[in-house]
Order: C-alpha cells, then structure tokens, then sequence
C-alpha cells in the first residue's frame, strides 16, 4: 500500500478568537481527530472576521497544505462573512439548497418551537456555493461544506528529523478544503459524522497507534532521566512525548506505519518496557485521570468513599462525579470550609482548632475521621490549606496544605507546600490528594 501522509492546515475564524474572549478550542479538537486518523497538522492560523485576511489566509495554506479546515464566520450575522468568500474563492455562486432548506425550517419548527415564519437571515443559511458538496450539521443551521480545488503547490519536501516518519511524499491532485461552523459542539458533531469518514474514505492515511502511560508524583525532567536510554533506543518510527499536566506526568508512545495491527504488535514491547521502567510512578496504563483510577479500583473491591473538602470546597467531587457510573463508590462530600462546619459536621473538636490551627494534620485526621462516620464510606480523603492569595503566616505560608486519606482503622497524612496562584493550587491539591488516596487504598485493603 502507498501511504500518503497528509499536511493540513487549520484556520479558524473571529475576531473574538484575536481579542481572547474566546479560548480557540476548535483547533484543538480539529487537530486532535486528525492526528487520530494520521494526518498531521502542520500550521494553525487565526484571523478575524476581516474579507481580506481570510483570504489571504487560504491563499497561504493552499501553497502548503493538502487538506484546509476552517471554522466561524457561518453564522446568520453580518459579521459572518466565510460562506461568500468561500464562494468568491472557489468561483461559483450561491443557490439554495433543499435538504438544507428543509432541515432549517424543521430545527425552526419542532425543535426550537418557534411560532411565525421564519426569518429571512434564518433561511438563508440554506444557500452554498454551488461549487461544494454539503456537508450535513444535524446540531445546527449552517451545513458543513467541502470544496476540491485542483492542487497548485507544489509537493512539500520531507520534513527532516521525527518529521521523516510523517514522511510527505505523493500528493493527489486536488487539495481540500472544509469550512465548518464555530459552535463547539456543531463542528465536534460534524468532524464525528461527516468530515472524518470522508476523509477515511477519500485519502489513503498512514497508520498510527498511541499507547499512553500515566505517571504522578515525579516530574518532567525525572522522568526524562529515567528513560533517557530507552528513549534513544526506540527504533525511529516509534517515538515518546512528554505531556506534563498539575504533577502528572503522561508518557506517549506513537508509531506510524503502514499496517494498524503490525504497529500494535510492534509497539506492545517499547510500551510494557515502559511501564516497568516508570512502575514507581505509575498511575495507569491508559490515557486516564486519577478519578477515573481511583473509582476503578473501588468498584473493583465494592467499596466506597467520601471527602471532607476545606481548601478545595468541592472541586474533588466535581472531579470524582464528572466520571460516569461513580455513584456505585463515591458517596459525597462535605464542603467544610468554615471551623464552624469542620466541627458541626464533621466533629472536629474546637480544641484541635484552636491549638493546631485549621491547617494541619491534626484538623485534617480528625476531618477524615468525621466523614467516614458522617458518610458512612470505607475510605475517606480531607484536605486542608491556605490557597492564596492572602491568608499565609511565617509558620504557615500561601501554598501550605494538609492532606488525610483514611479507613475505619487507618489515617495517613501528607503536607504539600505549594507556591502557585490560587487555582493551580486548588487543582495541585486535588491531583496529589487523588493520588494519595489512590495508594492508601492499595496498602490498606
Ligand atoms: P461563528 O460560527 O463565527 O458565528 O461562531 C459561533 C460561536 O462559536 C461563537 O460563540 C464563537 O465564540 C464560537 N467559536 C467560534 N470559533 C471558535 C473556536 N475556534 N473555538 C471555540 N469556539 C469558537
Ligand atoms: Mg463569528
């Protein structure tokens, strides 16, 4: 099989984008599909709802790019400019279309519910370029839309180094372009639907396998010490990148090639070396968060568990419920910010208060002592400390936290001293506790 490997582009369009008012999350879900299929994202652009710049902009991908994947501008405002563009780009004109047109007045009439006609602005989201094909957004009003446009660059050099396993090599004739809305979820559903079994269907990718490794409790550059022989003896298609994320370390190992279960067996070996050689740290062997571990382990052994939350006022448990299915283990919490909760609720004693003070390991064994009472769990987790950006002392500085993690016999006790601003603070606290918890329960079970 001849593997083309595919360079792509993505423009992304708003002056809302350029201001900062919105995070440009697109591109990262956009490049995130792609990458999964093996096709490589090689630029990102930005640019606002300016005629000019967007097309300067597609005239600077299509010298470079095989595939240009562009979002915003489709709205029925005026500032949405990308549909007429788009056709003046491609030389065609706008005409109606009636699947479109149809699907419009059916999102208008029984899913909005509105009563009326319809508004001219509204209607119009039914008319494209007659120069693409349509690319059906069951999520919304303005259609997906794909264009072919016969190739005009000239084929790319291979890119040196890790980019030689990208290898660009042959190119078909035309170079494709896919405009899609900017609302999140309208482009996610259309990337899912349409625009990635197209592409399957239209290009012949390479291969490409990502295991990944999830390590907590040593950094970045520990870890790159540890592996920094296995690492130079990978052969040159398999390569590992660090992805360091709030004390969390993932290692990923990708290989590209030309068959998907050639590559597996390939990889198997590299990546169980890897866990071995990473196994002091080792959280998971999977792409997975210290809640979803956590809550693996407690339904696999029946058991249950709470939290008693000062510092992090309940961010633990939005972590912990976020994950589907975690009422079979995780019970509550108790937001115990103020003294006055630690003790009415939880039954710490005001003395423990007053001689050790709210942070410290003596309030947050008793915290976690409470909550297993309180909560009727088998493992309960507390967390106690000054976030920031007031509220240190000499003996007890912004960043200061106590951890507890416990069962009916057993409490056990960490102290972090952080130096960061306030959020990454509170997310710090909730990842070692997680992880905390996470090996009491294994030692004590
Ligand atoms: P538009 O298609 O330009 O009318 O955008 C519709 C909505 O999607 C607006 O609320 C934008 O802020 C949002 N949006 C547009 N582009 C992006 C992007 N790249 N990332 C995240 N949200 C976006
Ligand atoms: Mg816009």
């Amino acid at each position: 099989m001849n593997t083309t490997a595919v360079n792509a582009s993505i423009i992304t369009i708003g002056d809302e984008l350029l201001i900062g008012q919105t995070i440009d999350t697109n591109s990262a879900f956009i490049a995130q599909e792609l990458n999964k299929i093996g096709i490589w994202v090689h630029r990102r652009l930005a640019v606002g709802d300016l005629y000019d710049d967007i097309w300067k902009a597609l005239e600077e991908e299509e010298k470079q790019s095989d595939l240009i994947l562009i979002t915003g501008g489709l709205g029925p405002t005026a500032d949405d400019i990308t549909k007429p563009l788009l056709c003046d780009y491609f030389g065609g004109k706008l005409v109606v279309n009636e699947q479109v047109l149809a699907h419009v007045r059916y999102l208008f009439e029984k899913v909005y519910n509105r009563t009326g006609p319809i508004l001219e602005r509204n209607l119009k989201q039914a008319e494209v370029p007659d120069t693409c094909e349509v690319l059906h957004n069951a999520r919304g009003t303005a259609p997906g839309m794909w264009f072919n446009k016969p190739r005009t660059n000239a084929p790319l050099n291979p890119p040196k180094g890790e980019g030689s396993a990208r290898g660009a090599t042959a190119k078909g004739a035309m170079t494709v372009f896919i405009s899609l809305p900017g609302v999140p979820h309208e482009m996610k559903g259309l990337m899912r639907d349409q625009v990635i079994p197209k592409l399957l269907q239209e290009f012949t990718l390479p291969a490409i396998v990502h295991r990944t490794a999830f390590t907590a409790g040593q950094g970045e550059s520990m870890i790159a010490e540890l592996l920094h022989e296995y690492e130079a003896a990978l052969p040159g298609h398999i390569k590992l990148a660090y992805l360091p994320n709030y004390g969390m370390v993932k290692l990923r190992l990708t290989a590209r090639g030309i068959n998907q279960e050639e590559l597996e067996r390939e990889m198997a070996p590299y990546f169980n070396q890897l866990l071995v050689l990473v196994k002091e740290y080792l959280v998971a062997d999977e792409d997975a968060g210290l809640e979803i571990v956590v809550g693996k382990i407690l339904k696999a052994k029946g058991q249950t568990m709470g939290t008693a939350e000062s510092c992090t006022g309940g961010y633990i448990a939005h972590l912990l419920t976020s994950v589907p299915g975690s009422s079979a283990y995780y019970k509550g919490t108790v937001v115990s910010y103020a003294n006055e909760i630690k003790t009415r609720v939880l039954g710490v004693r005001p003395g423990t208060l007053a001689s050790a003070g709210a942070v410290s390991e003596e309030t947050v064994i008793e915290m976690v002592k409470g909550a297993i009472e309180t909560l009727q769990v088998d493992f309960a987790l507390a967390t106690s400390g000054i976030m920031g950006p007031d509220g240190g002392s000499p003996e007890k500085p912004v960043g200061t936290v106590w951890i507890a993690a416990g069962n009916k016999e057993k409490t056990a006790t960490l102290k972090l001293n952080l130096r960061f601003d306030r959020q990454r603070n509170i997310d710090l606290t909730a990842v070692n506790a997680l992880n905390f918890l996470r090996k009491f329960i294994l030692a004590n079970s």
